[in-house]
């Protein structure tokens, strides 16, 4: 079974939690694309973990993890990391951790590079997470980047990394007018966390082929969601690659198999970071207390995500191009204070009311249209069927249900792991 775990929205959605969830059944989980700037939350028994990089089945004892050549890694990152871990006595060896020696590295040039933009835009800014992700995916599809596998040469390593360098620099020295990039700086930096990661690398795309013919269970973990999509997102406003889960099996090595299943992960109100249209946004007093009472500040950086009710256009959309099969609704429980539930259930556009997703400069002049729906007033948090919940709050899945379209399997009322709903059909 080949199942993707994916975002419906801007990213957020609680993807970490409810991989953590459902990863009990897969015996092998992987992250198919991005990099550190990714933040999953994961609550369970063992603590609460913040995982930029590794997939969020690393917390599971008995589930092999997987970093996908779609993925590009900041190895000193991974290295923190994974220390972070074992400091939490959770095991993370070359049994259960494997990373592709396709995945390219994201190195220190990157990040400087991220930062040198964002301070040239200065108010015009993208509101990137200025760890590198955008520069580094930009030298990938350059063919300018190292890859991990180049990690096992350093000689072949040090010749490559020279005519890489000698070409950045006629961005960041002649360009920005910064610092050089220093050749033996970086390699030294490479050396250093290469060592730590080598034991790990792995030919990834032959590992999952033949774990597919055993008939293993694989799980794609998504980084952020729909909106984010470098194509089908919110584009300039998106993250640097595919969050689709039709890209799955390719970031993860296995391009050739088709999924199984696509589970979407999809909140019950909006949440965005950074910059670009959201056109629900909630702001003053209203937004205030829904980022507080949901904790929206970014689980990689702090900052505080803006907010909105639950969005019908964008989210059917995401529902689309991720193709999912079954919805996971989450935070629920976090409306629980409102006396009444504001929905955008459709866009108005030029005068014209849609509930189709606009593209390109048509999105920059949509208007909300917000209907209201009863509060619940009442805590959920320990509902764990649906007869639990207040008639109320079953209205507003319903209500979501079939404005969306696609079926509503798990009900998400509570970060710890068994804080759920399995809708049983
Ligand atoms: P991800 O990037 O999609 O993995 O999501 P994040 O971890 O960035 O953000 C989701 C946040 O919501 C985390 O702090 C989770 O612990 C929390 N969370 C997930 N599901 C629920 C839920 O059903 N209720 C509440 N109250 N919090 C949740
Ligand atoms: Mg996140």
């Amino acid at each position: 079974m080949l199942t993707a775990i994916v975002g419906i929205n801007w990213g957020d959605e609680g993807k970490g939690r409810m991989v953590d969830l459902l990863s009990s059944k897969y015996d092998i989980i992987v992250r198919y694309q991005g990099g550190n700037n990714a933040g999953h939350t994961v609550v369970n028994e063992r603590g609460k973990f913040i995982l930029n990089l590794l997939p969020s089945g690393i917390l599971r004892e008995g589930t092999v993890n997987v970093m996908g050549n779609g993925m590009v890694i900041d190895i000193e990152h991974l290295a923190g990391e994974i220390e972070r871990l074992r400091e939490k006595e959770i095991e993370v060896s070359p049994e259960n951790l494997k990373i592709s020696e396709k995945a390219i590295i994201c190195l220190p040039y990157h990040k400087e590079q991220d930062i040198l933009e964002e301070e040239r835009l200065a108010d015009k800014k993208f509101g990137s997470t200025r760890r590198g992700i955008a520069p580094v995916y930009a030298d990938k599809y350059a063919k300018k980047g190292i890859r991990i596998g180049d990690l096992l040469d350093y000689n072949t390593l040090e010749e490559k990394l020279k005519g890489i360098i000698d070409w950045k620099n006629l961005t960041i020295e002649k360009g920005y007018g910064a610092n050089p990039i220093k050749l033996e700086e970086t390699l030294e930096w490479l050396k250093k966390y290469g060592e730590i990661v080598k034991p790990y690398i792995t030919d990834v795309s032959k590992y999952l082929d033949e774990a597919t013919k055993q008939g293993k269970n694989i799980m794609f973990e998504a980084q952020l969601g729909a909106l984010r999509d470098i194509d089908f997102g919110i584009y300039p406003y998106t993250s640097s690659s595919q969050t689709i889960s039709a890209y799955a099996t390719c970031g993860a090595g296995i391009p050739g198999k088709k999924l199984d299943n696509v589970v979407g992960i999809m909140k019950a109100y909006s949440s965005c970071v950074g910059e670009g249209p959201f056109t629900a946004e909630m702001f003053g007093e209203e937004a205030e207390r829904l980022r507080e009472t949901g904790g929206e500040y970014g689980a990689a950086t702090g900052r505080p995500r803006r907010v909105g009710p639950f969005d019908v256009p964008a989210s059917k959309y995401g529902i689309r191009v991720q193709g999912a099969d079954e919805i996971a609704l989450t935070k629920l429980d976090v409306l629980s204070y409102m006396d009444k539930i504001p929905v955008c259930v459709e866009y108005e556009v030029d005068g014209k009311r849609t509930t189709d997703f606009p593209t390109g400069d048509a999105l920059n002049r949509a208007k909300p249209i917000i209907e209201y729906l009863p509060g619940f007033k009442k805590d959920i948090s320990q509902a764990r069927t649906l007869e639990d919940l207040p008639k109320e709050a079953r209205a507003y899945i319903k209500f979501i249900e079939e404005k969306t379209g696609a079926p509503i399997r798990y009900i998400s009322v509570s970060p710890e792991r068994e804080g759920y709903i399995e809708v049983k059909k």
